[in-house]
């Protein structure tokens, strides 16, 4: 079985179970752990921040990081499919509550204009106030795509001037340094605070790292603890981590690449799949999943007629090249 469902299904390799094995560690609730604050610190620097916090997950670290911006009661803006919208069951609301208006927008792109006019300025004791707007990069269920940089530039320089904060869903961020060129530092450059997944592409078991500035940071390191967060000798994780930064950011784009053969399989445009995610549309998306598994190929509906596709460290070019043989075979929908 080839499986494309997601690139959380990655396994981590022998050199990267080594340098798991070898790590320094100590107690991370003390700050003590070596192999942690190594991590941070060199995340913290790669985005052009003050600090960065080791998180147990991307979910909690959109919380933490969403809260960092957004007091109870107030809003946050972000597109209708993102995923702190759509896939954290609420975490945002049940824990922090945050609530969200959303722009559509088919690319997952920011909307300026949009935003705009969702903004809500302080009014006092009669409208919901605006205290942030999040954008995700790469945006997960419009299909992998990456945000112009130009865009994100000028939401950042409107929202400073309205004082609106900007929280950035990097958990594919560098799928979106890899596929542009875009240093990493700019990305972080038009956010106050960023969360990052080392458990997506780059193929770490565990693990995001929650980006901004040293108070932020500090406070979330309290929500951190406060929310059942705290970890102990996790420098184990941490190093699964550094070494992916050492030696799995590169290799994106062959991921990239196989996607855009799998894309071309399907009958989708492949100049349209801009990094390792693939929509394909279907009539009957439940029929083309089981299809495919009987093909030996697993992929996965994220909607009634719409399956997606991921790459990733677990599949090189010989799965790809047979998972695109395979997709193409079962072939376009039946009229
Ligand atoms: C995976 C993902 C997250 C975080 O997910 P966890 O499973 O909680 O680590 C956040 N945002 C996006 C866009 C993601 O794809």
């Amino acid at each position: 079985m080839i499986d494309l469902r997601s690139d959380t299904l990655t396994t981590p390799t022998e050199a990267m179970r080594q340098a798991m094995a070898r790590a320094e560690v100590g107690d991370d609730v003390y700050a003590e752990d070596p192999t942690v604050l190594a991590l941070q610190d060199r995340v913290a620097e790669t985005f052009g921040h003050e600090a960065a916090l080791f998180m147990p997950t991307g979910s909690m670290s959109n919380v933490l990081a969403v809260r960092s911006l957004v007091q109870l009661g107030q809003e946050v803006l972000c597109e209708s499919s993102a995923h702190i919208a759509r896939a954290e069951l609420g975490a945002h609301g049940a824990y922090s509550g945050v609530t969200m208006r959303t722009w559509t927008h088919p690319r997952g792109h920011v909307d300026l204009d949009a935003v705009r006019a969702l903004h809500a300025p302080d009014m006092g004791p009669f409208f919901v106030r605006t205290a942030a707007v999040s954008v995700e990069n790469t945006h997960n269920f419009a299909g992998g795509t990456v945000l112009p940089l130009d865009l994100l530039r000028d939401l950042r320089e409107w929202a400073t001037g309205v004082g609106v904060g900007i929280h950035l869903d990097g958990a594919r961020l560098w799928n979106a340094h890899v596929a542009t060129g875009t240093p990493l530092a700019e990305y972080g450059a038009t956010a106050d605070v960023l969360s990052v997944c080392l458990s997506k592409g780059l193929g770490a078991p565990v693990g995001s790292v929650l980006v901004g500035d040293a108070d932020t940071v500090a406070e979330a390191r309290v929500w951190r603890k406060r929310m059942g967060g705290g970890m102990r000798q996790v420098g184990i994780l941490a190093a699964a981590g550094l070494h992916a930064l050492d030696h799995h950011v590169e290799r994106l784009a062959d991921d990239h690449a196989h996607a855009r053969l799998l894309a071309e399989a399907c009958g989708v445009d492949p100049a349209a799949v801009e990094t390792n995610i693939v929509v394909v549309e279907r009539p009957d998306a439940a029929r083309f999943v089981e299809a495919a598994a009987e093909a030996g190929v697993r992929v996965a509906t994220v909607g009634p007629r719409t399956v997606r596709l991921v790459t990733h460290l677990g599949v090189d070019r010989d799965a790809a090249e047979r998972a695109a043989a395979a997709l193409a075979r079962i072939g376009a929908p039946a009229a």
